[in-house]
């Protein structure tokens, strides 16, 4: 009898890959990692007390292709040299999420969509973590699945999916789904066809039965275009700014958030959420939604979605230095993202924008800006795009290329009873490492501001 283990390779060492790895070593497999980049410390030292063999620096392709099944991080592209010669050999190519979706029968709640993602995933968490339910937050954010599948697990997860993850999920179900909205990203991994996204987004619905639910955004477009195309036995629920036929929340003409699942309806007055704009809104009802249908109670939706500190880096506000409200929302990594931000200013607004440009079409934020922003301030290595662009509808603009003079920019222009919000449309990764060091530099900075 052959009694050969078999032999999973987990590509990429990150939290998802380091996760992966320890999984398949507590399920028996023969396991080997690879990294063609540098594993981080923290995570080279759990593979060494875990007793993981791996190695970094370069993929050793005859160790790869022994492999009859691969795990591949998210951030590995599809059309990497390695992946090729895998697909090549017919090896199955499956994500972190897909393994951990194997060993455990958990609830998954899945989260997807451009933009909103990390808000709505650690909504849904705190909602149910208020009501007492043992869940796990993961995906994207906190200790990947695998790991927690492995040693921590739980009842319920809460997993943000990224169309990344979603491209190798096959046989994963997620309980409750739920799509946000789909506007263009990231099209450089799927061969800049708008579609190949579109359908890597709609694989969250794959697998799912009558008995699961889909909760959506009823008023998208390219959402409501693929619906007609595909079909699915899940419950639909979508959700919309106002009642439409179908919906299941929305907001009335009171201001009212109104939730209507099979097994609860409730109503909430949308200024008790405790995020702002519309944005929110429709967050807190994908949140909402998603509770009720794990019976929550009311009065514990209706709390929590009021007492929800918020995510860093996302509206978040930061200082009121004389009259001026400073807004830290660096995780605006794209033009839609700003236009939320910009619909939920009340206020006179001085705009900080810039960065790495990804083929930006500035004329989504026109009107807004037209309508609130007295300044901008663009911040990066190539301002020429913006300020072209903005020269004709703005009269106060500042052009430059360091934080530092950017604030400095900024304080100049506002005055009392205005908002300065950095909100910048483009990655950071011209002038930062990330959007949380180009986040939390700014607070720094504003902080400073507060000492002067
Ligand atoms: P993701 O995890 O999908 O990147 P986040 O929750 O981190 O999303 O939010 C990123 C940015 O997107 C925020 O700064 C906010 O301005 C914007 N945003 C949040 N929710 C939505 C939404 N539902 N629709 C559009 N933009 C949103």
């Amino acid at each position: 009898m052959n009694t050969r283990k078999k032999r999973i390779v987990v590509l990429g060492a990150g939290e998802s890959g380091t996760g992966a790895a320890i999984l398949a070593k507590d399920k028996g497999y023969d396991v080997f990692l690879s990294d063609c980049g540098k594993i981080a410390p923290k995570y080279r030292k759990i593979l060494d007390s875990e007793g993981v063999a791996y190695e970094d620096g370069s993929h050793t392709i005859e160790l790869i292709l022994s492999a009859d099944e691969i795990i591949k991080s998210p951030g590995i592209p599809l059309d990497s040299p390695v992946i090729l010669a895998a697909k090549a050999k017919n090896i199955p190519i499956i994500s972190e999420i897909e393994f951990a979706g194997r060993f455990t029968d958990a609830k998954m709640v899945c989260i997807t969509g451009s933009n909103g993602k990390t808000t709505t995933t650690m909504l849904i968490h705190h909602i149910l973590t208020e009501a007492g339910i043992d869940a796990g937050l993961a995906g994207n954010v906190g200790n990947s699945l695998a790991y927690q599948v492995a040693r921590a697990p739980h009842k319920v997860y809460v997993v943000e999916l990224s169309s990344f993850q979603l491209d190798n999920m096959y046989d994963f179900k997620a309980n409750i789904a739920v799509l946000l909205n789909i506007t263009p990203d990231h099209l450089d991994r799927y061969e800049f066809k708008m579609q190949n996204y579109v359908n890597a987004k709609f694989r969250i619905l794959r697998n799912m039965t009558p008995s699961d639910a889909f909760i959506f955004w009823q008023d998208d477009p390219v959402i409501t275009e693929q619906l007609r195309h595909i079909a699915t036995e899940a419950q639909m629920l979508p959700f919309a700014e106002h009642l439409e036929e179908g919906t299941d929340a929305y907001v009335d003409a009171e201001n009212n958030l109104i939730f209507n699942t099979p097994g609860t309806s409730m109503t909430m007055p949308r200024a008790d959420l405790a995020l702002n704009g519309l944005h929110n809104v429709f967050n807190s009802m994908a949140a909402g939604l998603s509770a009720c249908l794990l019976d929550v109670k009311k009065e514990t939706i209706r709390q929590a979605l009021s007492d929800f500190s918020g995510v860093e880096h996302r509206l978040e506000f930061v200082a009121d230095i004389d009259g001026v409200r400073w807004i830290n929302d660096s995780k605006a990594t794209n033009v839609n993202s700003c236009w939320y931000a910009l619909e939920a200013m009340t206020r006179p607004t001085v705009l900080i924008l810039g960065g790495k440009d990804k083929g930006n079409d500035y004329s989504e934020i026109l009107p807004l800006v037209k309508g609130k922003v007295k300044a901008i301030v663009a911040m990066g290595l190539h301002n020429e795009k913006i300020m072209d662009f903005f020269a004709p509808y703005v009269d106060k603009m500042a052009d430059t290329d360091n934080l530092d003079d950017a604030i400095a920019a900024a304080r100049d222009f506002a005055s009392e009873g205005d908002t300065v919000l950095l909100s910048p449309c483009c990655a950071s990764f011209d002038l930062f490492k990330s959007y949380e060091d180009r986040g939390t530099r700014f607070k720094t900075a504003v902080h400073n501001l507060e000492h002067e």
